[in-house]
């Protein structure tokens, strides 16, 4: 084939690929534009799926008569002018791409009117070409109806998953949308059916019950620092999927690896294995400080000093957290509580015993608690090795050392972390080919099993995914070094192991996120004898 220039009508479909992806992509485009026109009602139709129909009705500006036809050309934009703009872009969508991909790849209606006019437009476009153009009134606002979308285009129509997939697509970025803009009504109809409504108050809160319901929205612990605000959950209302961490980088939902490992790195130790926290949070940076266009979507953005803006989420987080109370389980159940209520640290506890040689049975002002002495050692363990700098970890030498036979990479972990880890108490020697010498541990190893407490920090220390390197090796330190199940202990035992427990922070789970204790409220005990 010949070199030669495309016709326009193929660049527009080709360029409409990376704008149009889904019906969700459509949806969101519309939304942005609805909002950058100053809506505050905004209504979102769709039907089959959203490849039958896409409407969406705002309230905003309007589009002037004239410019109307304009807009739906590629590049054309009311919302930037010059090349300096790009460096402090607040504005939503700023390419000028979206109508006019929307109308590469399909059949497009428009129907606006600005509050100065006394007539509004109507122009339907089809292949891109206007097809009809007619002056009719209307409220101030837009509606631009998109109707089968990918017609022409079979081989994108082949790749949409079912209807109620691209229906789930698009309830969420309207989700999004609603809660970035609480201010802001949204109603969304899938065939004619109501599936949300904001009501646009303001309040995130408000927002989010209409999304979530209400029983997720009132455990939400308040997030307040300069540049950063939103709702975060408790660890007792942990989710099972990361659809509830999101942020929105003023009013634009955004993704971000970077804030989303900010965030579970908090909720590390305080939720159980595969469970992830919710969180909704907005950052407002003055727009020199983001990059908001490395993404054809806009959805992933940049940010300059990634490493102070980590570290303060991470503070803000932490003081939610630990402030807020642990939502009470269900109060009426007879069953024993996972906390106590309301328990934003523990009370004074009295040993009365100990069951199985495992649990620590202790009364307290609220009832009975019964601990699981292994899992409330290894958080105080871990709190204390995680508050104290190396070198103020007490070491215990060894009298006769130990030899150990490491793995090629168990070796190479040594061989980076060696000093550090002597920082924690370890002196390690060489000793042969792969083999080395211990002659020092930290001391609450002692009596512990100290072979297979090292080889497994060493292990822990390989993986390159999780935690930072000082977090592991206090999670193996505590896990190793706390009383195990089975282990009969004597009172003072018991009684100090209690004390340090309702000294420390997040007593109420493990580093693991395994309850500590479990609690029976007094008002359980009476019910469940039939005295009330
Ligand atoms: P961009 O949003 O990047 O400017 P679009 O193709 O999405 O590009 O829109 C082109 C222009 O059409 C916008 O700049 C805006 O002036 C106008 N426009 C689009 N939708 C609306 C709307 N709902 N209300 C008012 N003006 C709109
Ligand atoms: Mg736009």
């Amino acid at each position: 084939m010949p070199i030669r220039v495309l016709p326009p009508e193929l660049v527009a479909k080709i360029a409409a690929g990376e704008v149009v992806e889904m019906p969700a992509s459509v949806v969101k485009e519309l939304i942005e534009n609805s909002l950058a026109a100053g809506a505050t009602q905004l209504t979102v139709e769709i039907r089959g799926g959203g490849v039958g129909v896409i409407r969406v009705t705002d309230n905003g500006s309007g589009i002037p008569g004239a410019e109307v036809e304009l807009a739906f050309q590629r590049y054309a934009t009311s919302k930037i002018e010059r090349a300096e703009d790009l460096e402090a872009i607040s504005s939503l969508g700023f390419r000028g791409e979206a109508l006019p991909s929307i109308a590469a790849v399909a059949q497009v209606e428009v129907f606006t009117q600005t509050k100065d006019e006394a007539a509004g437009t109507f122009l339907c476009f089809k292949d891109g070409a206007v097809l009809e153009k007619a002056s009719r009134g209307r409220p101030p606002g837009t509606t631009i109806t998109v109707r089968n979308l990918f017609h022409s285009v079979p081989a994108r129509l082949k790749f949409l998953k079912s209807a109620s997939t691209e229906n789930g697509h698009t309830l969420r970025v309207v989700s999004r949308y609603a809660l970035a803009w609480p201010e802001v009504s949204f109603t969304l109809y899938i065939d004619g059916r109501p599936a949300l409504r904001t009501i646009g108050d303001g309040s995130l809160r408000e927002a989010l019950a209409q999304v979530y319901g209400h029983e997720l929205a009132s455990g939400l612990l308040e997030v307040e620092a300069p540049g950063l605000s939103g709702l975060v959950g408790p660890p007792a209302l942990s989710r099972s999927g990361r659809d509830y961490i999101q942020f929105f980088l003023d009013r634009r939902p955004i993704r971000s690896p970077l804030l989303l490992r900010a965030v579970e790195e908090v909720y590390g130790g305080l939720l159980p294995p595969g469970r992830h926290p919710a969180a909704f949070l907005r950052l407002s940076v003055s727009p020199q400080e983001v990059d908001v266009n490395i993404h054809p979507q806009k959805a992933e953005v940049r940010f300059r000093d990634e490493g102070s803006l980590f570290r303060a989420l991470q503070e803000a987080l932490r003081r939610a957290v630990g402030r807020g109370p642990l939502p009470e389980m269900e109060t009426e159940s007879p069953f024993p509580q996972l906390f106590p209520s309301p328990p934003a640290s523990l009370p004074l506890l009295r040993v009365l015993g100990q069951m199985a040689q495992s649990y620590i049975i202790a009364e307290g002002p609220e009832g009975l608690y019964l601990v699981d002495q292994h899992a409330a050692h290894e958080r105080v363990l871990f709190e204390k090795i995680k508050g104290r700098k190396a070198r103020e970890i007490e070491v215990q030498g060894l009298l006769e050392p130990l030899v150990l036979e490491l793995s090629p990479r168990q070796e190479g972990v040594l061989d980076a972390r060696g000093e550090e880890l002597e920082g924690f108490g370890f002196g390690i020697e060489p000793f042969g080919p792969r083999t080395f010498r211990i002659t020092a541990i930290p001391a609450l190893l002692q009596d512990r099993d100290i072979k297979a407490a090292l080889l497994e920090l060493l292990d822990a220390l390989v993986e390159e995914k999780g935690p930072p390197w000082e977090e592991r090796v206090a999670l193996s330190l505590a896990c190793h070094g706390a009383v195990k199940a089975g282990q009969s202990l004597t009172p003072e035992e018991m009684r100090g192991l209690l004390q340090e427990l309702e000294r420390i922070p997040n007593p109420h789970t493990c580093p693991h996120g395994r309850p500590t204790l479990l609690h029976f409220s007094s008002s359980q005990l009476e019910k469940g004898f039939g005295r009330r």
